[in-house]
Formats: structure tokens, sequence, C-alpha cells
């Protein structure tokens, strides 16, 4: 509900969908930091364990610290070392002077769920301060307040500057995964190096975050996959056609103008484009300008893309009034609210997972908003403390610059309070546990393609 440059977004894939199994808890994840001194002067703070190339990594932030410190999780007798050059945030708490050769060395155990680690900070043969911490996965009993962030990537184009406030913001929030719902469309852009446009997407993207896909109509990328282009309905109504932007065009395009089979063919070559670029995705789709009718959503489910992130309550966007498309949320997502929860959908295809935007994006919701949004569902979870509430926020990569400060300050203020119910992570990781709660199959293996136009359509394939 706030001034916006009418940008707009669809979202489209999730990763895997697969219960997780195992003996025990998976390593990975984010946990809860409690810390205490020897003096017994407590602190917490935030951790994340991620899949590094050769094991596991830590990545952990100190209360009131804003840089991260990240290393190898080596295996011991009983456990793990860490082992960081530097305090890792800890100096000042214990009150060692900074430009000291300070080393870190923590031994943890792991207790199920929980990490306990004892630590030492040393400098030379000086053992400086010791304290002991506890990294506990917040998620582990019903009842809490899954919210997860998302990144639109329009495919229009990849600014230094989009891109360097999207690293700055990873660099402030360390242990905080996104789900990127990527666009092959960078790619299919008149004069793009495939190596170029992977190294800089590169840049906002880290190990643990989610990868899905987004699609707008952009004339070169439906070209590239083989189908013929369409130059309306847009967003902005009748009579009014997408604007040129760099040598291409169609961000405006409503993909549902598209059959099921052409889309299936935009859906499976936009998958491949990324692919190839090592930049596979997971299950997780949101549509362009959020417009995912049947016809859409059939077709990204067909083509293995079985968590839809599209649906978005419509009063956050007044800023589209007079345009076609705020009509369309409020058709499509009727009755959508920021209060509305996932839900299975069944289409011929299979399930879909509709996992609800329901913050909307940085362009259209405040920072206060933002905050409030959240805010309402611990509150909401506290009248009922059995159960799982889902909430959203995410922006785009093209306004990344302009609007990611918003989500910056609100997750600032959110995190602050270090609430033990808020539960930040991927919306694969969310899906999981629905699909595993639900105990609905999400296979995501696409369809196989029939004969060349042989896919055949439901009966309500573009019936609007
Ligand atoms: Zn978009």
């Amino acid at each position: 509900m706030i001034r916006t440059s009418l940008l707009c977004c669809v979202l489209l894939s999730i990763p895997g969908v697969a219960a997780a199994q195992a003996d025990e808890p998976p390593l990975e994840g984010y946990y809860r930091l409690r810390g205490r001194l020897a003096s017994g002067e407590t602190y917490r703070g935030a951790a994340r364990i991620v899949a590094g190339e050769r094991g596991p990594e830590l990545i952990v932030q100190r209360e009131g610290r804003r840089e991260a410190f990240r290393a190898p999780l080596r295996k011991a007798r009983a456990g793990f070392l860490f082992r960081a050059e530097g305090s890792a945030g800890l100096a000042d708490r214990v009150g060692v002077a900074a430009e000291e050769q300070i080393r870190l060395e923590a031994r943890i155990r792991r207790r199920g769920e929980r990490l306990l680690s004892r630590w030492r900070l040393t400098a030379g043969e000086r053992v400086l301060a010791r304290g002991s911490e506890e990294l506990r996965k917040p998620a582990t009993s019903p009842g809490q307040v899954y919210l997860s962030l998302s990144v639109d990537w329009e495919g229009r184009d990849l600014t230094d500057e989009n891109l360097g406030a999207m690293e700055r913001f990873r660099e402030r929030f360390p242990t905080l995964p996104l789900t990127h719902f990527l666009n092959a469309a960078y790619y299919t852009k008149p004069g793009a190096r495939g190596v170029d446009v992977t190294r800089q997407i590169l840049r906002a993207l880290r190990p643990d975050d989610e990868r899905g896909l987004h699609l707008h109509g952009w004339r070169s990328l439906f070209e590239a996959a083989g189908v013929a282009y369409r130059a309306g309905p847009t967003f902005w109504g009748a009579g009014r056609p997408p604007t040129p932007c760099a040598g291409d065009e169609g961000h405006e395009v409503e993909v549902s103008a598209y059959t099921c089979a052409e889309l299936r063919r935009v859906v499976a070559y936009s998958k491949s484009r990324l692919a190839e670029a090592g930049l596979k995705v997971g299950g997780s789709f949101r549509a362009g300008g959020w417009v995912a009718p049947r016809n859409v959503i059939e077709a990204v489910r067909a083509e293995g893309l079985a968590v839809d992130a599209s649906a978005v309550p419509a009063r956050w966007h007044d800023e589209l009034r007079g345009t076609a498309l705020l009509g369309r949320l409020e058709q499509l997502w009727a009755t959508i609210q920021p209060t509305t929860q996932p839900y299975f959908e069944a289409t011929p295809q299979g399930q879909v997972l509709r996992m609800i935007d329901t913050g909307a994006l940085a362009d259209y919701v405040s920072a206060d908003e933002m905050v409030a949004h959240v805010e309402r569902a611990l509150q909401r979870r506290a009248t009922n403390p059995s159960r799982d509430i889902y909430v959203h926020l995410g922006f785009h990569q093209e306004t990344a610059a302009r609007y990611l400060p918003r989500l910056q300050r609100a997750l600032e203020r959110l995190l602050a309070k270090s609430d033990p119910h808020l539960v930040i992570e991927t919306l694969a990781g969310s899906a999981r546990r629905l699909v595993g709660e639900a105990k609905v199959a999400l296979a995501r293996a696409p369809r196989k393609h029939r004969e060349e136009d042989g896919i055949p359509l439901p009966a309500w394939d573009r019936e609007e």
C-alpha cells in the first residue's frame, strides 16, 4: 500500500518437496543461539549451517554485531571443531582489544536438534575468555510463525546498483536464506552473453538459498522456446501495448494469454536454460504479475513445479488502481487475505500447493506494514499456540536498490525482538513440512511431452 514503480511480478518455482528422512535430523538449517560467558553474562545470536563443498559450514552472527563469521565444521571425536581467525564478534563482549591476533576455537557436540558448544578465545598461548553456547533449531514443535522471503527476478536487466543492494543485504543477514524466483529471459535478450548473465545472477545467490522459477511474457523468451509471441492482453488494459525494453518487450503481457501447451514449452525451456547455467530450479513458481489462473498452474505443474506462490491479497496493490492488473488480482485472488494460509489445489496434472504471498513485495508495502503483518501473525499464534502460521515478504531484484531497504528495516526490527516463535525459512522448507503433514504426494517429475502440439488441453484451458 505504498507508492511504487508499478513493477509487477510473477512467481515460478520451489525446490524439492521430498520428505526429509534420516535417523537424526539434518544438520543444515537455521539455529537460534544463546551464549554464556564464564562471567555469567548471557548473549544471543543466530546461526546457520550450510552444506559446503567439503562438508558442513557454520555461519554465526552474534547479537549486536553486523559481521558474520563462517568456517567449516571439522569432524572431531564426539562432535565438531570450529576454528576462526578473529573473535567472531566476541572480542568487545569480553573486553579484548580487537587488534590482537585472536582466534576462536569451539568444540561442538550434537544433542538431537541442539548443538552445544564450548568455546575459548586465545591470543597465542594466552586464553583470553571462555564460554558456552547452545544452538537450537527453532521449529521443533508445532505453533511457529514461518516467514519466507522471496525475490522476483523480472528478466529485465541486471544492474550493479540493484545487485550491489542485494549483496549488502546478504552481508547484513548472512543467516537468512532467500527464495529466488529466477527468470530465464536474461539469457534470451538480444546480445546477452550467458557467462556474464550467470556471473551477475550469482552475486546475489547463496548456496543455501532456494531457486524457483518466475515467468513474464518476454518476446525473446517465448520465441527462444519456439512459441509465437503475443503482445496482449497486458497488465495495463485493453489497447495499451507492452513497452519496448532493450530490444525486447512483453514484460507486462499476461502469460495466461497462452495455451497450456505453449506455456509448458516456455517453462521447460526456462528450466533447461537455467540448469545449463548451473542454476537448476526446484519445484517453486511465481507467475509474472501474480497472474496464475488455471491454465498457467496446470502448465507449470505438468512441468514438475508443484508449489505456486502467485496468490496474493489484492489489497496491498492500491498503487495499481486504474490498471487492468488490479482488477485481475481482485478477480483471481478474491478470497485471498493477508491471513490466508497455504492450501492444496487439485489440477488434472496433480496437486499444487498454493503458498500465499501474504505480504506482497516491497514495492507495495512499507517497512511499518511488513512489521505489522508479521507481528499480527505472532499475535494470532499466541491465541492458538499449537497452530503453525505462514507469512511471506519479498522484493524484486530489478528494484532492490530502491525498495530492499524497506525489507531490511523491517527485518532489523523483527529480529531485534528475538521472538522464539518466528522462524525464517525458504518456501521449499515450508512446503516440505506442509506436504509431510498433509501426506499429499507432490511428485516433481515432469510428465512426458507428447508429440508436437499433442499435449491434451484440459477443458477449462483458456476459458478466461
Ligand atoms: Zn515479476
